[in-house]
């Protein structure tokens, strides 16, 4: 049977903005990004598919809310849709994000330049979404995500390893 959700996404986005604030005040709350990015990967192997994005995402819910009435409301290209370019940028935030911890913590563990790293992550990728959201639909940025890609991909592959 399949469990209904309910969304949440009409105020998840509150934890978008208490993340930054958190962060900006000491870089080590940075380090609850990472509850960020393992959601989604976490709702798709429990079998729930795209779960996060659809009922919980706080940055799916931000750019939803906060862009509705600033949005140019433009489609996005097919082009910038395609698999290739949402592999592209799923390579390049691993590798990015992976050569950030790794120079953060070469000298030993460092919570506060790691959680640096995912915070400029986070932000960086926030920023890259309003800019989207604002030029084309809100959640354009939700059409490209890493996140949402690679969630996808991990949905695809246990529907395909049940059959
Ligand atoms: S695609 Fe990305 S930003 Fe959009 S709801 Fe999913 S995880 Fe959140």
């Amino acid at each position: 049977m399949i469990k209904k959700h309910k969304s949440h996404q009409k105020w998840s986005w509150i934890f978008l903005v208490l993340f930054i604030g958190l962060s900006v005040i000491d870089f080590r709350f940075g380090l609850l990004g990472l509850i960020c990015m393992t959601l989604p990967m976490f709702h798709a192997l429990r079998g729930a598919g795209k779960a996060h994005c659809s009922f919980y995402c706080p940055r799916g819910s931000f750019l939803g809310r906060f862009l509705k009435s600033i949005s140019l409301q433009n489609n996005l290209p097919v082009w910038a849709k395609s698999k290739k370019v949402k592999n592209v940028l799923l390579i390049m935030m691993i590798t990015m994000l992976i050569v950030g911890l790794f120079h953060a913590n070469w000298h030993g563990l460092n919570m506060l330049k790691s959680g640096f790293v995912l915070f400029r992550f986070m932000t960086a990728s926030l920023v890259v979404g309003i800019i989207m959201g604002i030029f084309f639909k809100p959640r354009s940025w939700c059409q490209v995500c890493p996140m949402g890609h690679g969630t996808g991909l991990i949905d695809k592959a246990i529907k395909a390893s049940k059959k």
